[in-house]
């Protein structure tokens, strides 16, 4: 197979450890719901779901209908898959034909819902997300007493799966007062259904940061992303974790992922030279400049233009000039062994070195996460021990 210009590689080891972190935090009975919306917030969802997998994960949360095929392509017969964003029309069918669970934040879904179960022949089965202060996706409480009358009244073909919501922001302690009342609007549905009841199979309400944060916040089952990826939803979170072992420092979440690539060329440049496009960098002294095979197509942010570093041998070497579509330049004057195909660290650790996410995403204004759901899908990903 032809070799693409960057590789990603996948820590399983580092990923168990987060997921045996998460499991003690949350208790034995809950299950991980591991979101894997975007990509697999970068990882890749054909390499992170097998993965995955092996480590004890069973279920699933993704964004899309789209998303929910990728899985459905790479996962185990037995797995569960979740839509908890958004499914057209046209693709109900399609979810219930293959077991694919989805949300429903809307009244007048639920006869589609049933019309395609009862043609199919098989219960479709759906969380009902309900609106509690995130004001963005939720059933009004208003629809709330029909919906538990038509859950009941069709429940062969239509099964309650879930009752569900999701904070706005739990990864700041400053709007803790706005997910304690979101919680609060969350158990008066809850109560609902029990004064009807009709009870969802699985109550679930808890992303990364209420899981790890706020314990009663773990129902039967929650839904765990950018933590599993060895990432701190804020250091707020991270905070209260050493608060609460009263350590000063703690690595219990490891990161999972390493960004690759080799160097394409070598070559010596003299004072008072230009590199790449226009005047933006200008030699200061005779150098020795390494280039690397990918910019920002690939996925490397272009305003880490003369600011970002690569790791080669072990050592951080600065970039110089502007990133280009394909290709980008570093300094490597003080790198003496460094060769044509020697491997590049662009994130992740090379011997006693490190690049993190941080560091990239501190210059270019990026979230982490918005910084590595955007790198692209064909970059091949691999698993490494
Ligand atoms: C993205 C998402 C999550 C996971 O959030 P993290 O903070 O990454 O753990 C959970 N629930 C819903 C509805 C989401 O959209």
């Amino acid at each position: 197979m032809v070799k693409h210009s960057s590789r990603i590689e996948l820590k399983k080891s580092a990923y168990k450890n987060n997921i045996n972190f998460i499991r003690k935090k949350i208790g034995e009975h809950a299950i991980l719901s591991s979101v894997v919306k975007a990509n697999a917030y970068g990882h890749g969802i054909n390499t992170f779901v097998p993965m995955a997998e092996a480590c004890g994960i069973h279920h699933f949360s993704v964004a899309s209908s789209f998303e929910a095929e990728e899985v459905l392509k790479a996962c185990k017969k037995e797995t569960h898959i979740m839509i908890m964003g958004i499914l057209y029309e046209e693709d109900i069918p399609w979810a219930v034909s293959h077991d694919i669970e989805f949300f429903v934040y809307n009244y007048d879904r639920l006869p589609k819902v049933l019309e395609a179960a009862k043609k199919l022949g098989k219960p479709a089965k759906v969380h009902i997300e309900v609106e509690t202060g995130a004001n963005r996706t939720g059933m009004k409480k208003s629809e709330f007493p029909k919906t538990l009358t038509f859950l009941k009244k069709n429940k062969e073909h239509v099964v309650f799966e879930g009752l569900c919501t999701h904070f706005g922001g739990a990864e700041s302690r400053s709007n803790d007062f706005k997910i304690e009342m979101q919680h609060k609007r969350y158990k008066e549905f809850l109560k609902q259904c029990k004064e009807k009841k009709i009870i969802p199979n699985l109550r679930h309400i808890a992303c990364s940061a209420s899981a790890l944060a706020m314990p009663d916040t773990v129902y039967d089952l929650v839904r765990i992303g950018v933590a599993q990826y060895g990432f701190w939803p804020s250091p707020e979170i991270y905070y209260t974790h050493l608060n609460e072992i009263n350590k000063k420092a703690d690595s219990a979440l490891k990161r999972i992922f390493t960004w690759k690539t080799d160097i394409m060329d070598i070559r010596d440049v003299q004072q008072g030279e230009f590199i790449g496009y226009g005047t933006a960098f200008q030699a200061t002294h005779k150098m020795t400049i390494a280039v690397m095979p990918l910019g920002y197509s690939n996925g490397y942010p272009r305003a880490l233009s003369n600011r970002g570093h690569v790791l080669i041998d072990g050592k951080k070497a600065p970039i110089v000039g502007l990133i280009n579509m394909n290709l980008f330049m570093v300094d490597i004057s003080h790198i003496k062994n460094a060769k044509v195909g020697d491997e590049v660290v662009l994130i992740g650790r090379q011997n006693n070195n490190v690049i993190n996410v941080s560091s990239f995403t501190n210059s270019t204004q990026l979230l982490n996460n918005e910084m590595l759901s955007r790198l692209p899908a064909v970059i091949p990903r691999t698993v490494v021990k």
